[in-house]
C-alpha cells in the first residue's frame, strides 16, 4: 500500500492543478470556478521518483466554515486522517483569508503531519503573501506554483520525512 497525501485548502487555490501535475493525467477537473471537485479524487501519484497515492479533496468547498460538517467535509475529515501528510494550500497572491485560518485551525488539531503549500508564487505578486503564510503557524511555507511547476524540489523535500 502506498502511503496517502491529501490535498486540502479553500476554492480555487490550486489544489486540482497539483494533482494533475503529480498524476500525470486529467483526472481531477480544474476550473476557474470554486468547487468544481465534487467528490474527493484519488490516484496513484509520483513527485521525483517518490511514489504516493494523492487524494484530491473538496470538504471545504461545499459549506461555509459555520455549519455542520456535510458528506463532503466528512470526506475531507476521512482523507485526512487517514494520510500520511496533508498539503494544505493557500493562494499566495489572495494572501491568508478566514476560512484559511479556520482550515489551519482544523488541521493543527488533527493529527496528520502538514507542509504548507504556498501557491500560485509564480511573480512578485505573491510576496505579500507568502510573509502571510507564516502567520498560519505552520513550518516554513513552501513558495510553489502547481500551474508552472515551481516549487516541486522543495515539496519532495518537505512530504519525503512523511511517506
Ligand atoms: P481548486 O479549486 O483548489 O482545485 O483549484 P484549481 O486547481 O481548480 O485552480 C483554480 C484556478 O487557479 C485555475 O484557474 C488554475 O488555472 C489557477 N491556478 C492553479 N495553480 C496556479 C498557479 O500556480 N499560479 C496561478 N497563477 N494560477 C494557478
Ligand atoms: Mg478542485
Amino acid at each position: 500500500m502506498l502511503p496517502v497525501v491529501a490535498i486540502i485548502g479553500r476554492p480555487n487555490v490550486g489544489k486540482s492543478t497539483l494533482f494533475n501535475r503529480l498524476v500525470g493525467k486529467r483526472l481531477a477537473l480544474v476550473d476557474d470556478q470554486p468547487g468544481v471537485t465534487r467528490d474527493r479524487r484519488e490516484a496513484d501519484a509520483e513527485l521525483l521518483g517518490l511514489k504516493f497515492r494523492i487524494v484530491d479533496t473538496a470538504g471545504f468547498e461545499e459549506d461555509d466554515a459555520q455549519t455542520l460538517p456535510g458528506r463532503m467535509r466528512m470526506q475531507t475529515e476521512a482523507a485526512v486522517a487517514g494520510a500520511s501528510v496533508a498539503l494544505f494550500m493557500i493562494d499566495a497572491r489572495a494572501g491568508v483569508t478566514p476560512l484559511d485560518e479556520h482550515i489551519a485551525r482544523w488541521l493543527r488539531a488533527s493529527k496528520t503531519p502538514v507542509v504548507l503549500l504556498a501557491n500560485k508564487a509564480e511573480g512578485s505578486a505573491a510576496d505579500a503573501g507568502l510573509m502571510e503564510a507564516y502567520s498560519l503557524g505552520f513550518d516554513e511555507p513552501v513558495a510553489f506554483s502547481a500551474e508552472h511547476g515551481q516549487g516541486l524540489a522543495d515539496l519532495f523535500e518537505a512530504i519525503r520525512p512523511h511517506v
